[in-house]
C-alpha cells in the first residue's frame, strides 16, 4: 500500500481521464467512418473510441446490451434512443417480415436494466419457433410464456446464482442493485420488473434441477 501511495494522484488522475474525452481528445471526427462527428462512448467495449451515432449502433448489433455515454454531454443513452432494433431468429441477414416486439420491451442483465426496442423473425417459411423460442435461442430468458415484454440474460441469471450461493444475496437486493447500475441518480429510472425477475428465477432454478437429474418430460 506504502508504494500504491506515491502513485495514488496519478491513479485518480486517470480515473478523471476517463470522464472526459481522454484519448479521443485530439480527434474531431468518428475513427470508423472518419465522417460524422465522434461523440458516444461505450463503457462495455475495450478502447475509448468515440464513435458518431450511425457507427455506435452498427458496431452494437451482436452487443445489444452494452452501456454508452454521450460524449459531448457526458449523459447515459441506450442503444434503442439511437435506433439499435435487434432482429431475433435470423443470424447474420436481415428479416424480410419482422414483428415488432413490446414498446416497453427490457432486458435484465448483469450490468443493469435495459430498454431494447426487438423485433421478433415473422417468416413463416423459416420456421422461426415462437416468440418465447426466438429469446431463448438467444440466451434471453422471457418473462412470459405470451406476448414477452420482459426477458433476463441467462448470463443475469449465472451470475446471480452464483452470487447466492457465495453471498447469500436477496433478488431483492441484487435486482435493486442493476437498477443502480442502470440509473445511480433515479432520475430516469428503469421499468420496475422485480416481479417478473423473481419468477423467472424460480423457473431457471427448476429447469436447471431438471436437466441436472437428466429429466425431460414430466
Ligand atoms: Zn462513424
Ligand atoms: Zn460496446
Ligand atoms: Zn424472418
Amino acid at each position: 500500500l506504502k508504494a500504491w501511495k506515491s502513485h495514488r494522484d496519478e491513479y485518480l488522475d486517470e480515473l478523471h481521464r476517463l470522464e472526459g474525452r481522454g484519448d479521443a481528445a485530439h480527434l474531431h471526427s468518428c475513427p470508423k467512418c472518419g465522417v460524422r462527428p465522434g461523440k458516444i462512448r461505450c463503457e462495455d467495449c475495450f478502447g475509448e473510441e468515440l464513435l458518431c451515432e450511425t457507427c455506435c449502433v452498427h458496431t452494437h448489433q451482436s452487443n445489444p446490451l452494452h452501456v454508452r455515454w454521450n460524449g459531448r454531454s457526458f449523459e447515459r443513452c441506450t442503444l434503442k434512443q439511437l435506433g439499435l432494433r435487434v432482429q431475433l431468429g435470423h443470424v447474420n441477414s436481415t428479416c424480410p417480415c419482422p414483428r415488432k416486439g413490446n414498446v416497453d420491451f427490457t432486458i435484465i442483465h448483469t450490468n443493469g436494466v435495459h430498454s431494447v426496442a426487438v423485433d421478433f423473425c415473422g417468416c413463416e417459411d423459416q420456421n422461426p419457433g415462437s416468440m418465447r423460442q426466438q429469446l431463448l435461442r438467444r440466451r434471453w430468458f422471457p418473462g412470459t410464456v405470451t406476448e414477452p415484454q420482459t426477458c433476463c440474460t441467462f448470463a443475469c441469471l449465472k451470475q446471480f446464482h452464483t452470487l447466492t450461493l457465495q453471498s447469500k444475496v436477496s433478488g431483492y437486493d441484487y435486482y435493486r442493485a442493476l437498477e443502480c447500475l442502470a440509473d445511480n441518480t433515479g432520475i430516469n429510472p428503469p421499468p420496475e420488473r422485480l416481479k417478473t425477475f423473481m419468477r423467472i428465477v424460480r423457473q431457471w432454478r427448476h429447469l436447471r434441477m431438471l436437466k441436472r437429474a437428466g429429466i425431460r418430460y414430466d
